[in-house]
C-alpha cells in the first residue's frame, strides 16, 4: 500500500508513496528521464531509468505537457542528487487534468514577464513559489495581528460596506444604485467604529475591504484594499493611540521575521524590525526639514508624495525607517479629527514607513457641539450624518484610532515595487478582471 505524501513530509523512511501535483518540468536524457512534480510546499523528482520502467508508463509520463496535474505512485529511493534527499521510481500514474499548450506564461522560465501579463494570468503567476510566499506572509500577518489585538483587549467587529455617506471626502466615493436610492461603497469604517465607542465596547478593530475611487495611477493606490482599523476609548491623548499601534506593529514585524523565515528565504528578504518607540516628527518640523533640503512648502500645504519621500530619505540617513508625522494642519484633516485649540493644527498623525504613509489616525472630536461645528466648517450637512452624530449626543467617551493599509505595510516591509504585488486580484483605474 502506498501512502499519500507531499514534498514537505516525504522522507527516506517512506517506501511506497503517492504524490499529487503539477508537472513542472520534464527532462529526457536518453537512458534516463526525470519528471519534476510541484506541490504546495516544493518539488519532488520522479526518476525513470528507461530500462527499468514499463514502456507505456515511461511514454505516458515523458509526454505529459508542463503544468498538467497528476498523481504518481512509486517507490521512494534515497538520492544525493535531489534537494529532498529522495526520489521516486514510478509504478503508475493518473492524469487528473491535461494542461493546454502553449502556456499563457511560464512558471519556471527565468524571463521577465510584464506585470500586466502576470496579473491577467494570476492563477499561473501564483504557481511561482516566490509569488505565493507573499500571500503566505500576508496570511501570517493577519494571524499575528489578531494575536496582538486579542492580547490588548480589542474586540473584532464588522461594519457595513454599503453605506449612505462617506467619511473621507467625496472625490473617492464609488456610487451605487441601492433600490433606487443613492448609496456608496465604504471608504473606511470610520463613522461606525466611532459610534461603537459610545456603546461601551471600548476597544474594537476591523480588518476588511475599503473602497476608494482613486483616479491616480500610482504604485501605492488601488481602488480596493484591506484596511486594518482600530478605535479605543478613554485615551488621554493621541499618544495613547500611537503607543498601541507601535505595540501591534512591533508584534507583527517580529512575528513575521520569526515565523515567516521560510517564505522570507524564498523571497531572498530579511525583515528589519524598527525599535519602538518610533521617532515623532511634527508636521511643522517636517516643513523645516524639507526647507533645509531645498523643498519650500507653505504652512498648511500637503507634504505630498515628494515631500514624504524626501522626509523618508532624511530619516533613512539617520537609520530610521518608521516614524510618526504628527499634528497636521486641521484644514488638511477630516471633520472627525480633534483640533489643537488655539493653533491651526490638530491631534492627528500619520505613520510613515520608508518614505510612504502606511497609516493615518488621531484623537477624535468626541464633544457633540464641537463635532457639529467642525462638520459645518468642512462644508458638510450634519443632518445627513445624524445616524452618526446621535451617538455623540447621548454620551461619548474621549477616543481615538487609526486606519492602516495592510498591503502598504506588507509592501514596504518586503520592499516590493508595487502595492499590486500584495493583492491577489488587484482593482485599479483600468483593472476590473480577473
Ligand atoms: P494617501 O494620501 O497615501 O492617498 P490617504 O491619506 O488618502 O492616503 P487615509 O484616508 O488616511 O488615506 O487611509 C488610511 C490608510 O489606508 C492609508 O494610510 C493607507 O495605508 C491606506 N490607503 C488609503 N488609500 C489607499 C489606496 N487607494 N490604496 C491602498 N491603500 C490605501
Ligand atoms: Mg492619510
Amino acid at each position: 500500500m502506498s501512502v499519500l505524501r507531499d514534498s514537505k513530509t516525504i522522507s527516506a523512511a517512506d517506501t511506497a508513496v503517492t504524490i499529487k501535483g503539477w508537472v513542472q518540468d520534464i527532462r529526457n536524457l536518453g537512458g534516463i528521464s526525470f519528471v519534476i512534480i510541484r506541490d504546495r510546499y516544493g518539488t519532488i523528482q520522479v526518476t525513470m531509468p528507461k530500462k527499468k520502467i514499463a514502456p507505456e508508463l515511461f511514454e505516458g509520463l515523458t509526454t505529459l505537457s508542463r503544468e498538467s496535474v497528476v498523481s504518481i505512485t512509486g517507490d521512494v529511493k534515497t538520492s544525493d542528487q535531489t534537494e529532498l534527499g529522495v526520489e521516486i521510481i514510478p509504478s503508475s500514474f493518473e492524469l487528473y487534468s491535461n494542461a493546454a499548450v502553449p502556456l499563457p506564461m511560464g512558471v519556471i522560465d527565468k524571463v521577465n514577464v510584464e506585470m500586466d501579463t502576470r496579473l491577467n494570468n494570476r492563477f499561473m503567476d501564483l504557481r511561482k513559489p516566490e509569488i505565493r510566499a507573499i500571500f503566505e506572509l500576508k496570511s501570517l500577518m493577519l494571524e499575528l495581528l489578531n494575536e496582538a489585538m486579542t492580547s490588548n483587549g480589542f474586540l473584532q467587529v464588522f461594519t457595513p460596506k454599503v453605506v449612505a455617506s462617506g467619511a473621507e471626502g467625496g472625490s473617492t466615493l464609488f456610487k451605487l444604485d441601492y433600490f433606487g436610492r443613492p448609496a456608496y461603497l465604504a471608504q473606511s469604517p470610520q463613522l461606525y467604529k466611532q459610534m461603537l465607542m459610545s456603546t461601551g465596547l471600548d476597544r474594537i478593530y476591523e480588518v476588511g475591504p475599503a473602497f476608494r475611487a482613486e483616479h491616480s495611477n500610482t504604485n501605492r493606490h488601488v481602488t480596493e484594499f484591506i484596511s486594518f482599523d482600530g478605535e479605543m476609548s478613554w485615551i488621554s491623548s493621541q499618544s495613547d493611540v500611537m503607543s498601541m499601534i507601535e505595540k501591534i506593529i512591533d508584534h507583527i514585524l517580529n512575528g513575521l521575521k520569526e515565523k515567516g523565515k521560510k517564505q522570507l528565504a524564498v523571497l531572498g528578504k530579511d525583515v528589519n524590525v524598527p525599535s519602538v518607540p518610533y521617532p515623532v516628527l511634527t508636521y511643522s518640523e517636517c516643513l523645516k526639514m524639507l526647507s533645509s533640503a531645498g523643498m519650500e512648502l507653505k504652512d498648511g500645504d500637503d507634504l505630498g508624495t515628494e515631500g514624504e519621500k524626501l522626509i523618508g530619505d532624511i530619516m533613512a540617513a539617520k537609520g530610521q525607517e518608521m516614524y510618526w508625522i504628527a499634528e497636521y494642519p486641521e484644514l488638511e484633516k477630516p471633520f472627525y479629527i480633534m483640533e489643537k485649540d488655539g493653533t491651526p493644527y490638530s491631534f492627528s498623525f500619520d505613520l510613515d514607513y520608508k518614505g510612504q504613509e502606511i497609516s493615518s489616525g488621531g484623537q477624535r472630536e468626541h464633544r457633540y457641539d464641537k463635532l457639529v461645528e467642525r462638520m459645518k466648517k468642512k462644508g458638510l450637512d450634519p443632518e445627513s450624518f445624524d445616524f452618526y452624530t446621535d451617538a455623540f449626543k447621548y454620551g461619548m467617551p474621549p477616543h481615538g484610532g487609526w486606519g492602516i493599509g495592510l498591503e502598504r505595510l506588507l509592501v514596504k516591509m518586503l520592499d516590493l515595487p508595487n502595492i499590486r504585488e500584495a493583492i491577489l486580484f488587484p482593482r485599479d483605474l483600468s483593472r476590473l478582471s480577473p
